[in-house]
């Protein structure tokens, strides 16, 4: 499929996906634990620029310094490069089809992101990179061309917003444009040496919304900037601690921006601010077992919303391989055993979960009667 037919972005992120995967689904509702389709690996949980990943705002993500009184909530905590080769090694092994390197912190302020890219890429697994898009080393933008997809984190049009919203400096701002435009390039440059269409890299923004960003000028300025930077979609988030109501008031607002501006053919922008962020259907969790997270404290959690808390610890890989523990009877009884509804209050990936219960004998005895 060519670039410019590729228009329906909302299924970028559609819960269906899951369904693509139904030998996996098939073992799940077997009572079997098969191996994940993607895990998100934060290399880094230090970030330059303070921005909203998923998964850092639970409590095991802060250092504490008990001798000292202190808590750290930007950790320099970084997976050992050799580690992190070891484990897209053992997915590669075990038949993971990609790889998400995302927050935790930046993987762009892991000093080795650039090699640690080009592995997964080596090791024919599917990359995907969620960044701020500062820092990033010189040379991975001919890497990132070729990944799966690139998301750079971006929430405002102007460096001194940003550099008020996220504590850093204005030229932070002009790091993460250059990293988008310098992407967008080497994708060109790669097109132009004859990669296929559909090897080379889906580059958008992710925007968590917010009382600065609901403004229409802002996202009028927000949406042209990233049609001129060559980004192919703007993805809507919703900040986990919203109100609904407030959700309504900035889906209000966008709707009235998305009236008065014609989004350029080519940029496409997917609403995920009303995405339901309910609490799980029901107890059963399926979605740890297809896309589970590890972080740079190399522990592995059921998801990114419940990474660095007790209740999302499937286990943790200091001492053993990813393979060794995904295989254990430790980390079978741990999914097995859990129960979302006590454990999780909001579920990002409710829809996923509802699928694959109904894809279950056990969640759905009458699944042959259509
Ligand atoms: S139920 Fe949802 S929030 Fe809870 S662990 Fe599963 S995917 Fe994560």
């Amino acid at each position: 499929m060519k670039r410019d037919q590729f228009r329906d972005f909302d299924n970028l992120f559609s819960a269906h996906k899951v369904l693509r995967h139904s030998n996996r689904v098939e073992l799940l509702s077997e009572g079997k634990v098969p191996s994940p389709v993607c895990v998100r690996l934060a290399i880094s949980d230090y970030r330059p620029v303070q921005m909203d990943f998923e998964g850092e705002r639970n409590g095991m993500f802060d250092s504490q310094n008990a001798k000292a009184g202190t808590v750290d909530h930007n950790p320099r905590r970084f997976i050992e490069t050799d580690r992190a080769i070891a484990l897209i090694d053992n997915m590669a092994e075990m038949g993971v089809k990609a790889v998400e390197l995302t927050g935790g912190g930046d993987p762009a302020a892991h000093p080795d992101h650039l090699a640690i890219c080009k592995h997964v890429l080596e090791r024919n697994l599917d990359l995907s990179f969620v960044t701020t898009g500062v820092g990033l080393t010189g040379g991975v933008e001919d890497v990132l061309a070729k990944a799966s997809g690139v998301r750079v984190l971006l929430d405002c049009s102007r460096p001194s917003a940003y550099a008020t919203l996220h504590g850093c400096r204005e030229t932070d701002f002009s790091a993460a444009m250059d990293s988008l435009r310098l992407i967008a390039s080497a994708r060109r440059r790669a097109l132009r040496d004859g990669a296929d269409e559909n090897d080379v890299t889906v580059l958008g923004i992710e925007c968590p919304m917010h009382d600065g960003i609901n403004e229409l000028h802002e996202m009028k300025s927000l949406l042209q900037m990233a049609y001129g930077a060559g980004v192919d979609y703007v993805l809507l988030v919703r900040r986990a601690a919203w109100p609904a109501a407030q959700a309504v008031d900035v889906m209000n607002r966008l709707e009235r921006v998305l009236l008065d501006l014609s989004v350029p053919a080519g940029l496409a922008l997917i609403d995920r601010v009303m995405k339901t962020r309910s609490r799980p259907p029901r107890g059963f969790c399926g979605y740890q077992y297809l896309a589970p997270y590890i972080g740079a404290d190399l522990n592995v959690y059921r998801c990114p919303r419940m990474a660095y808390s007790e209740g999302g610890l499937l286990g943790s890989v200091a001492e053993q391989s990813f393979i060794e523990f995904w295989q254990s009877s430790e980390a079978a009884l741990e999914l097995r055993e859990f129960d979302a509804l006590s454990k999780c209050f909001i579920c990002p990936y409710a829809a996923e979960n509802a699928l694959l219960a109904c894809e279950s004998k056990e969640h759905n005895p009458l699944g042959n009667f259509l």
